[in-house]
């Protein structure tokens, strides 16, 4: 039986899948502390990576997507040469490897890395040179992983069409899709519609950062003007859904739409919870969007600033919800479903190290 909340040493061995993590949000505090020095990089608001690492989770936990979202400042100050960019990608996915994670989709925005005169393509084979690195080094030391890089544009800014062309010129070495990040409210999708249309036209897989600190409209463009494969966060589709007293779920037009069209929501409870969408774990709606069969994925977002990982995530839903291991596999299956790379490398993954991994474990806890 797997009945039971499994414990934290368990959810640490459990293989897991990831969408949803930022590169510039997963640096080592002491990474973060090096490279700063190597670069004359003067800002740094602490000098040693306990205080460094507790600084960025206060700043994260003000309550502000806004506030949030300038603590990046520091971690992509660091990271605007290529052996910054590398070092970088190798420890992320190093890291994301010893947590258990054997997918994962990283993402960032390479214009964010220009500063000092990288070019994109210079950025962007940076990024890949070290995610080889990281997943051959991580696989040596017994930890099978396969990582994927998605692009994000700002939107924010108004590269999106340029970045869209730069994940397809890379889409055979490594980058897997696209993505629009950054300020939500005042920001909506549709100001890019041009690189979403160029990425259909290019058979190309995109989610949007869509329904975290704004709500429907936002998700609705998303899905309903853009075309979006997937939503980034997605979390507020619950605004569109009613609870009786008894229990009873009504779902909106809009709501039955992501949930009948199996729409993945690419959801990240503890940055969430930083963002001020929900006041604690137990409220957050992964619970309620669980139960209600839809797409539900659990990712990390940022673990630097969250302070957060994978087994942390699944840790504090096992302990809010009751989640069993069926749970977890069910969220990691249903990840792996969600992904963007080719059906069959997918499957092999679900069949190849999901599902014997969970098996073992619940042998191991039954016994
Ligand atoms: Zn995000």
């Amino acid at each position: 039986m797997s009945a039971s909340v499994p414990p934290p040493d368990v959810i640490r061995r459990a293989p897991k899948a990831l969408l949803h993590d930022h590169l510039d949000g997963g640096l080592r505090a002491q990474t973060v502390i090096d490279l700063a020095e190597e670069s004359g990089y003067a800002g740094l608001p602490a000098q040693d990576a306990e205080t460094l690492s507790r600084w960025f989770s206060e700043a994260a936990y003000s309550g502000s997507l806004e506030r949030y979202l300038d603590t990046f400042q520091h971690t992509v100050g660091v990271t605007q040469t290529a052996p910054a960019l590398a070092r970088v990608a190798r420890e992320c996915a190093e890291d994301l490897a010893a947590d258990g994670v054997v997918y994962a989709e990283v993402r960032y925005a390479p214009e964010l890395h220009v500063q000092k005169g990288l070019t994109l393509n210079e950025v962007v084979e940076a990024v890949l040179a070290g995610i080889e690195e990281g997943v051959a080094s991580a696989r040596s030391a017994g930890h099978w992983i396969r990582v994927g890089v998605l692009l994000t544009a700002m939107r924010t800014a108004t590269h999106s069409r340029e970045i869209a062309e730069l994940a397809v010129s890379y889409r055979d070495r490594g980058v897997v899709g696209f993505d629009i990040a950054g300020a939500e409210a005042g920001f909506p999708p549709t100001r890019h519609l041009d690189a979403f249309e160029y990425l259909r036209r290019e058979n190309a897989h995109f989610t949007i950062h869509a329904g975290e600190a704004f709500g429907l409209p936002s998700i609705w463009e998303a899905i309903q003007w853009c075309g979006a494969d997937r939503l980034g966060h997605g979390v507020r589709i619950v605004d569109d859904i009613s609870v009786d007293p008894d229990g009873k779920a009504h779902l909106g037009k809009l709501a039955a739409y992501v949930r009948d069209r199996r729409i993945p929501l690419e959801l990240c409870p503890t940055s969430n919870i930083q963002t001020g969408v929900a006041p604690t774990i137990e409220k957050h709606p992964i619970g309620l969007l669980r139960k209600l069969g839809f797409r539900v994925t659990i990712n990390t977002d940022n673990r630097l600033m969250s302070g957060t990982s994978m087994t942390r995530e699944m840790q504090l839903c096992c302990e809010a919800f009751g989640w069993t291991l069926d749970d977890l596999q069910w969220l990691t299956v249903n990840a792996m479903k969600s992904a963007f790379i080719p059906f069959d490398e997918r499957l092999d993954i679900i069949n190849n190290h999901i599902k014997p991994g969970y098996a073992a474990l619940k042998v191991e806890m039954a016994g």
